[in-house]
Order: structure tokens, then sequence, then C-alpha cells
């Protein structure tokens, strides 16, 4: 369901990207683990082009964009915005709208994007705040929620806008410790359900539990990549051991 090829970007002269390619099949769940600094947020925000590539080629579902240095011409607009509508994207720090409550929150993409009829998209929308135990908290603004709340609201705001992919960035760094599981709970949920998603994380129990495949990425490369079983508990290299060492 996702293939990316040669993808490469720098900011300036720091190369952050190098010619990363993978291949993600529907339903798989990959963890992406590694140093702080190694591209892991760059790979994801290229993935849903909240970051523009230099080159290379991001396939998702039935949409591929190619990047490339040469040909600078990008896509247009609409293109671009279909394409990044095929990933839902989960941030550290939640990045609810404040002034809006959870159901607001949840209705507001597909209102404003997809021309949800407002009844409807009210209705899906506490469909899937049920989904996530929140139905309840439907019209609490997020200062009144807790952060593991908060990033329960954020789980199915992405998910409103129905999504192939979930791509999660650190959904857990942020929270307290005692907060972690509730969304670590929802995330397996989905993983049962059949998702597919890419997860960043620092949980490394957790990529061992839930993940198909363990990507590792180090200074802009995939240094290694393969079950949980291989890339977590025998890694091949010295340095990928040294950094797993530190979460024993
Ligand atoms: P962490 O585990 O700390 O989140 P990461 O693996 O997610 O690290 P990235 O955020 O992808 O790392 O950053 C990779 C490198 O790219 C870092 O050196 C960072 O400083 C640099 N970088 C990221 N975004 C930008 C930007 N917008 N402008 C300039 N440099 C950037
Ligand atoms: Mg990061």
């Amino acid at each position: 369901v996702i293939e990316i090829a040669g993808l490469r970007k720098s900011f300036g002269a720091h190369v952050v990207l190098k010619d990363i390619s993978l291949k993600i099949e529907r339903g798989q769940v990959v963890a992406m683990i590694g140093p702080s600094g190694s591209g892991k947020s760059t790979l994801l925000r290229c993935i849903n082009l909240l970051t523009v590539p230099d080159g290379g080629r991001i396939a998702v579902g039935d949409q591929a964009i190619q990047f490339s240095g040469r040909d600078t011409a990008l896509p247009s607009e609409r293109k671009l915005a279909k394409f990044r509508a095929s990933t839902g994207m989960v941030f550290q720090h939640f990045n609810l709208f404040p002034h809006m409550t959870a159901l607001q929150n949840v209705m507001e993409g597909p209102v404003t994007v997809l021309k949800t009829p407002k009844a409807q998209a009210a209705a899906e929308a506490r469909a899937l705040l049920q989904k996530v135990g929140l139905l309840e908290r439907a019209d609490y603004y997020p200062d009144k929620l807790s952060g593991g709340q908060k990033q329960r609201v954020a789980i199915a705001r992405a998910l409103a806008m129905k999504p192939g992919v979930m791509l999660f960035d650190e959904a857990t760094s942020a929270l307290d410790p005692e907060l972690v599981g509730e969304v670590l709970t929802v995330i397996k949920g989905l993983a049962k359900e059949g998702m597919t998603m890419i997860l960043v994380t620092h949980e490394i129990g957790f990529a061992r539990e839930v993940a198909d495949q363990v990507i590792f990425m180090r200074d802009g490369v995939v240094a290694e990549c393969g079950p949980p079983g291989i890339v977590i508990d025998n890694p091949q290299q010295e340095s990928t051991r040294a950094f797993l060492g530190r979460f024993k």
C-alpha cells in the first residue's frame, strides 16, 4: 500500500534522508525506531507531504508522486491535497484546535475538506469518539482534557478523514507515564482491525508487540529492517545493539 523509492531530503547543506526505499503491505504495522536526528520525523512528514522531498517517488494506495530535482514542477495543489488525505497523521503534541470541542475537532476535516453534510459528520465523529472511549467528553474543549484524552481525540480526528494509512510520530512521548497505556490500547485496536500504520516510537516493548516490521533509522538511511524478533532482539549491527541496549 506504501512504496517509497529513492527518497531524498536535505535542509540546506544538511542531508537528512539519503535515498530511502521501503515497501509496506496493506494491514502491516511498521515501527520506526532510531536515534534522535536520524530522520524519522522527516520521513513521516515526507509521506504526508508536510515536508516536500527533494527527490524520489512516494506511492500510497493508487496514488503516486514523483519528486525530482531537475523537473521542479510540483503536482497541482488539488493532487497534493488528495495525496495528503490518503494518510492521517498523529503528532507528539496533539495539535488539536483549542477553540473547538472534541466533537468539533473530529468533524472539522470531513465538513471543510470532504464536504460531508454536518449531521452526517457529527454522527461519524460521535462513532469515532466512542471508538476511542471518549463519547462522554464530546463537548469538552481540549484544555479540559487530559493528555491521553487529547491524543485519543487527535486519533479520532485523523481517522475521520478515512485515511488508508495512519502515521504516528511519537504519539505517547509527551504523556505522563500513567496515560501512555490508554493511547497504546487505541493504537493496538486499530492494528487488530487491520489498519496500515507507521509508528515512530521509543516504546520498544510496544513495537515488539504490535509491529510486523521494524525499521531502524540511522543518519538518514534505513540501517536495519525486518521482523521485531530480528531487528529488536537480534540486530545485525553493533550500533543498533548499542542503541537498543539503552532500553533494556
Ligand atoms: P527525534 O527522535 O529527536 O524526533 P528524528 O529522527 O525524528 O529525531 P528529524 O526530526 O527527522 O529526526 O530530524 C532529522 C534532522 O533534520 C535533524 O538534524 C534536524 O535538525 C533536521 N531538521 C528537521 N527538520 C528541519 C527543518 N525544518 N529545517 C532544518 N533542519 C531540519
Ligand atoms: Mg522526531
